[in-house]
């Protein structure tokens, strides 16, 4: 692949201290540049175990880590601000609080966010679970739901509905599902749980479509025994205040509607001028560098490379974060750029305690059950941010699958009525 940054220069700006920004930020140290990370929170979000937020497993603080820390081991700058724009020409990204930051090498790795697909009422009246905020407000809200039922205001029912079958929704659905076998006799003995209704819907005709189908009837079988209702080959019409429209015209009552049906880049990115590709990623060469512009690298779930469509999951962000790093190395040496080649390590997704479905070298191995929930639990602690935050994630989530008998297996936090 061809090089052509002409003039000297070391500075690198990152934007986004997700998996892939920081793997930049991480294979840059020691290079000789100049190198001043951005982000719109303080802290960096480990997103695969947001759910356990949301169902009250993890505290929000084991998912989050400190950048200011991580960017002082690297010695290198970060700036606390929201990217509003870039200008190419000049080379500089404006941030939404005034100020600017100039570059001679920037990347963008700013991750996606949820995607409603213009369903009607998705964005008013569902939840997400992308940042850190959003698991926390439905935690809360999912509580408070919970208190109305045991204290008899309103319905003496509760339906979640959680719409999409992929990773996300089939980890949701199975531990909201466990929270009501497993936890809700001793912590809230006013409520029936045949009163608990969790409702997954699917538009396609399989769960975790990425999977094997072996994996996906497992995780279909294993929903089904958590009394989750799953429909497939549904889709949502709309969405109010207190339902779900099915697309054969079945309105649902739902108390709280949990959205993880898919993502798309964040609609302000457009203004930035850059070139996009479906679901508004943007459009990069083999080497990562942003169509038509020699200094800017795109890398993670934001990053669209034309005739390879890499999945938007951690392991990807991280290989692509580091391609950067090398790339920017190389050009600042002169030499030329070269091509990413992703390499798969495998996937895997949980469905609730002792059951998960685990993907390694390509499909070669392939495995369900208690030891691939051990291998997921495993690597996900292992790769959590900061050694603070694999204690306590190993601490909340052994305390949960271990006190949900006795009532104390939920981190609370301010219910919403
Ligand atoms: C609920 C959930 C569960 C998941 N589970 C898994 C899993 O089990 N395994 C797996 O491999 N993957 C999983 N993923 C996907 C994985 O988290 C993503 O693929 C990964 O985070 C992508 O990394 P990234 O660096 O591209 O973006 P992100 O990690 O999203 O980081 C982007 C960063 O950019 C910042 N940012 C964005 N816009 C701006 C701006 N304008 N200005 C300043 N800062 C900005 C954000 O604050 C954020 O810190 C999950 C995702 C979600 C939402």
């Amino acid at each position: 692949v061809s090089a052509s940054a002409t003039d000297e220069g070391n500075r690198v700006v990152v934007i986004g201290a997700g998996f892939a920004g920081l793997a930049t930020m991480r294979a840059l140290t020691g290079s000789g540049a100049d190198v001043t990370l951005v982000d719109r929170n303080v802290y960096s979000t480990f997103q695969p175990l947001l759910y356990q937020v949301a169902t009250g497993g993890l505290n929000p603080g084991d998912v989050a880590y400190s950048v200011r820390g991580f960017v002082r081991k690297r010695h290198g700058r970060f700036r606390h601000g929201t990217v509003a724009n870039i200008d190419t020409a000049g080379r500089t990204v404006a941030l939404a609080d005034g100020g600017t930051l100039d570059y001679d090498y920037l990347v963008l790795a700013t991750g996606v966010t949820v995607n409603y697909f213009g369903i009607p009422g998705a964005a008013e009246h569902t939840r997400a679970l992308y940042t850190r905020a959003e698991a926390i407000a439905l935690r809360d809200e999912l509580m408070g739901a919970l208190e109305r039922v045991a204290s008899g205001r309103g319905r003496d029912d509760l339906t979640v509905v959680i719409v999409g079958g992929g990773a996300t929704g089939v980890e949701m659905a199975g531990t909201v599902a466990e929270l009501r076998t497993a936890g809700l006799a001793a912590a809230f003995p006013e409520i029936n749980p045949a009163r608990v209704r969790v409702l997954l819907v699917e538009q396609g005709p399989e769960l975790l479509s990425p999977f094997h189908p072996r994996l996906r009837s497992y995780a279909l079988r294993q929903l089904l025994d958590r009394h989750v209702d799953v429909r497939l080959n549904t889709a949502i019409r709309k969405v109010t205040s207190d339902s779900v429209v099915l697309d054969d015209g079945e309105t649902v009552h739902s108390d709280l509607t949990v959205w993880a049906a898919g993502v798309a880049a964040p609609a302000g990115l457009k203004a930035w001028g850059l070139p996009q590709r479906e679901g508004g990623r943007i459009a990069v060469g083999h080497d990562l560098r942003v169509d038509g512009q020699p200094r800017i690298f795109a890398a993670g779930d934001i990053a669209r490379i034309d005739d390879q469509p890499l999945p938007q999951l951690a392991q990807p962000a991280l290989q692509a974060g580091q391609h950067v790093a090398q790339q920017i190395k190389r050009l600042m040496d002169g030499q030329p750029t070269i091509g990413f080649r992703y390499h798969d390590k495998g996937s895997m997704a949980t469905i609730g305690r002792g059951a998960a479905v685990v993907e390694l070298s390509n499909g070669a191995i392939r495995f369900t059950g208690v030891s691939a929930w051990l291998t997921w639990l495993g690597l996900h602690i292992v790769t959590l941010l900061g050694g603070r935050n694999r204690i306590s994630a190993l601490v909340n989530l052994g305390w949960r699958y271990l006190a949900w008998p006795s009532g104390s297996g939920v981190i609370v936090g301010d219910v919403t009525e």
